[in-house]
């Protein structure tokens, strides 16, 4: 009979069935006659169905790894709104500067009417109108 060290390193080549004719012949026979060997056997059966939910794990991981990159786009598109914001807050901020500065050269302006106002709309100073 074929020794244990010598079938053990093909037991897993059985059992997936990759193993040729002679050699699945010499392992079938070892194993007819070897409990230590069939014990070995039973394990990686045990194992296989860990296994292969390792494999279906990966495609876990992809979905992860996919909501990972959602997440990261949605963080610059936010990242990139604050920067508008900021960016909108401080034309504001100059219009507002340049309006009073307009306002101090020029007293007139203040009363001005604006350009866009139409023929029927009552008249109102542009100090009125206010950037929103
Ligand atoms: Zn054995």
């Amino acid at each position: 009979m074929t020794r244990c060290d010598e079938i053990r390193p093909r037991l897993a080549a059985w059992l997936d069935g990759e193993l040729g004719d002679v050699d699945r012949q010499t392992v079938d026979n070892h194993l007819a006659g070897c409990v230590d060997c069939t014990a070995v056997v039973h394990g990686y059966r045990a194992i296989k169905p860990a296994v292969v939910l390792d494999t279906s794990a990966n495609g876990l991981w992809d979905a992860v790894a996919a909501r990972i990159d959602e997440a990261d786009t949605i963080t610059a598109l936010l990242t990139e709104l604050r920067q508008m914001r900021d960016e909108m807050r401080g034309l504001r901020a100059e219009v507002a500067d340049l309006r009073s500065e307009l306002a101090r050269r020029s007293p007139a302006y203040t009363t001005r009417t604006s350009p866009f106002s139409f023929p029927d709309a009552p008249e109102r100073p542009l100090s009125q109108y206010r950037l929103v």
